[in-house]
């Protein structure tokens, strides 16, 4: 193995700079080793992770149970292709369809694939099912969605970041106002709609919670339409805002789920889609598909994966952590707070500037005391543990995350 000991965070960064591209503007830190709710930087110094890789590691860095599957599994067999069956796909397939009481699933690897298959999958049932004529479905989606960023994705994103000269751009989408069943009613008038694609609540947005009820009508009204109701649960699902799937708060039960992220703990890149068969059959051998999608290492790897969430409680951990969060991120004093939003351990706060100092400025004064976060959109900071952490834990952050932002004060 080439080694990486040694290396200075500077020159980390150097070589990044140098050698990657620049797509992404991260935080001044380089992490070399995680454990629990815990990350450490090259220099030794111990972090908080308020982020959990976006949600990813929902069962804490490096989970004795999954890198144990993933060890063992590594060193059987780790790739077939689905050329041919292997010993694992299975057991995995009957396994995750039951933990969630679906009839199929589909395996892929990353976020955005699985959101790309719920798109195919939805637009073959509305040529094949719904009797949509060719090349005519349309798929509603809501303003300041993020589903990924393949290019039939970025299609119908309004953050001009994300879409910006990215075109030609993929047709068939109908954009709405999130969080507006009236909007929803009325696209669902066009017969050619098959699906309405959406997130639980919008993560990446900032941590849009929708009203209460807004996900249980939405439901209602695809129902009446025939229409496919498709929840993209890869930042909500798994526990991470205090139920296995954010759809479960008001008891619905989508048509497609989208998983990913936290599906592997994030210990290898894991997503899939589940359906039943009447929608999961439409795609037939051939049609659809990917290479390491349902491979021996990363089918064990979710499995163990889950099976730790209801191990340990993580949903009911995450509710009850939430509360406090939010109670003691309410209870800090500052103007500069504005507001404090989430479900669950996904949670943000709104930032407004002081003294010209922004979001920016306060995740790097948490990072200087120990806690990482990153700012979103300019102003919000998510906050979104692993759920994992003990109250203790949770209370020590609330202290740092007060302590910088009063410093600004
Ligand atoms: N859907 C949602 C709701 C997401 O939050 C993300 C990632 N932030 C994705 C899809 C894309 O996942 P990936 O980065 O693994 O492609």
């Amino acid at each position: 193995m080439i080694t990486t000991d040694k290396i200075t965070s500077k020159k980390a960064i150097e070589l990044e700079d140098k050698h990657g591209a620049h797509n992404y503007h991260p935080l001044p830190v380089v992490l070399e080793r995680g454990e629990g709710v815990h990350v450490w930087d090259v220099e030794g110094k111990r972090y908080y992770d308020f982020l959990s890789a976006y949600s990813a590691v929902n069962q804490g860095h490096c989970h004795p149970k999954i890198v144990n599957a993933l060890v063992e599994q590594a060193k059987t067999l780790n790739l077939t292709s689905r050329a041919f069956h292997n010993n694992v796909l299975g057991v995995f397939e009957k396994y995750i369809t039951e933990y969630f009481g679906y009839d199929k699933v589909l395996p892929m690897n990353t976020g955005a694939e699985a959101v790309e298959t719920a798109i195919k999958l939805c637009r073959k049932w509305a040529y094949k099912k719904k009797g949509i004529p060719e090349n005519q479905a349309k798929i509603v989606v809501c303003e300041n969605n993020f589903h990924g960023r393949t290019t039939t994705i970025v299609s119908f994103s309004n953050d001009p970041d994300g879409y910006g000269d990215y075109g030609p751009y993929t047709p068939g989408f109908i954009r709405i106002p999130y969080n507006d069943t009236d909007a929803l009613a009325e696209a669902l008038k066009d017969p050619h709609v098959a699906g309405f694609l959406f997130e639980p609540i919008q993560g990446e947005a900032g941590v849009f919670v929708p009203d209460e009820g807004y996900l249980k009508k939405c439901y209602e009204l695809c129902k009446e339409n025939n229409v496919l109701y498709i929840a993209d649960e890869v930042q909500t699902g798994i526990a991470r805002t205090g139920k296995m799937l954010a759809c479960d708060h008001e008891n619905v039960r989508p048509d497609v789920v989208i998983l990913g992220k936290a599906i592997s703990g994030g210990v290898y890149p894991v997503s899939a889609v589940l359906a039943d068969d009447d929608v999961m059959l439409v795609i037939k051998p051939g049609q659809h598909g990917s290479t390491f999608g349902g491979n021996p290492v990363g089918a064990q790897v979710a499995m163990a994966a889950l099976e730790v969430i209801k191990e340990e409680k993580l949903a009911e951990r995450s509710i009850e952590l939430g509360e406090i969060l939010r109670r003691e991120l309410r209870a800090i004093k500052s103007d500069m707070i504005t507001l404090v939003r989430g479900k669950g351990l996904l949670n943000a706060i709104v930032i407004k500037p002081k003294n010209g100092k922004e979001a920016w400025d306060v995740c790097v004064k948490m990072a200087e005391n120990g806690l990482l976060a990153k700012p979103t959109h300019g102003d919000i900071i998510r906050f979104a543990p692993p759920l994992v952490i003990t109250e203790e834990q949770l209370m020590e952050c609330v202290d740092i995350i007060r302590k910088s932002v009063l410093s600004f004060e």
